[in-house]
């Protein structure tokens, strides 16, 4: 495989089993390249305690830490290292105000759904720039965090059950026009159980850091790769969370899928499966060339 300047890659399910697995693994194979200067990316929805039990700096030197980079939180928050502390460098907090104006347009989506359709879902608010709609709230799908090709279907019945006939389009449609009724150009994404509403997604994390790549070490989107492991698309047009790292100023760069989940995909990801082992596989291999 080519030799990359940069790799960008999702954390649950695709360098660890689930958030809680342990991380040893992966901080082991991630050190080598670390080491050699290889800039290491990792993009998730969830936070920094969440990631390594907020201890991932732990696994690193601090010259090791000066090429790895987070970002975190569909948007909210990127991270560097500096003298072996994570620091965020740049986020997309919005103040009180702004905070309240997604809230009322997650209640707002949530009437919506409810007064029009009869559909019932639970708001989660607190967190950092969005908020969680849950699309089935009487369904738990535990520990596995990632997508299950089940949940999808099941979440499609429920939709058409109750009139929305349009399927995930229709409901991301549905969630931007009340989006804007509350001033919002709503950033709405969707992985079956949640329905995400917020103003920023993993398009904005990408797009920062690959930024910074560029501007620090004259890293382009070619030169990257980009590993997830929910690229499949959940209908026509609408792909996985991890579509979001094919931006356009990284359109030009590999992607690869390791879900062996069946589905299509955005044009230019290769599905490659392997799980986890696949992943933590090629990052030995770009070291040892
Ligand atoms: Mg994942």
């Amino acid at each position: 495989m080519k030799k990359y300047k940069g790799i960008f890659f999702d954390w649950d399910g695709t360098a660890v089993i689930s958030r809680k697995a342990p991380a040893e693994e992966a901080a082991a194979a991630m050190k080598g390249l670390l080491a050699k200067g290889v800039k290491l990316v990792i993009v998730s929805g969830t936070t920094y305690e969440n990631i390594a039990g907020g201890k991932l700096e732990e696994y690193f030197t601090k010259e090791e830490l000066e090429h790895l980079y987070l970002g975190l939180g569909r948007g909210a928050y990127n991270y560097r290292f500096e003298d072996g502390k994570p620091v965020v460098f740049a986020d997309r907090i919005p103040g009180r105000e702004g905070i309240l104006q997604i809230h009322d347009a997650a209640y707002g989506i949530h009437r919506e759904l409810l007064a029009s359709y009869g559909l019932e879902t639970d708001v989660v608010f607190c967190r950092p720039n969005y908020c969680k709609i849950d699309l089935m709230a009487g369904s738990d799908r535990g520990e596995q965090l990632f997508m299950q090709e089940s949940e999808i279907e099941s979440l499609k019945a429920i939709l058409d059950a109750h009139g929305i006939k349009g399927g995930l389009g229709e409901l991301l449609e549905i969630a931007g026009k009340v989006g804007r009724r509350y001033g919002i150009e709503m950033k709405a994404t969707c992985d079956a159980k949640y329905l995400e509403v917020g103003i920023s997604d993993k398009s904005d994390n990408t797009n920062i850091i690959i930024g910074e790549l560029e501007k620090h070490f004259q890293i382009k989107g070619e030169e990257c790769c980009f590993w997830g492991d929910e690229f499949v698309g959940l209908e026509e047009g609408i792909y996985g969370s991890d579509s979001f790292m094919i931006t356009e100023k990284t359109k030009k760069g590999d992607f690869f899928d390791v879900s062996s989940v069946n589905g299509k995909r955005p044009e230019n990801v290769q599905q490659i499966g392997g799980g986890v082992e696949r992943f933590l596989h090629f990052i030995k291999e770009q070291e040892e060339q």
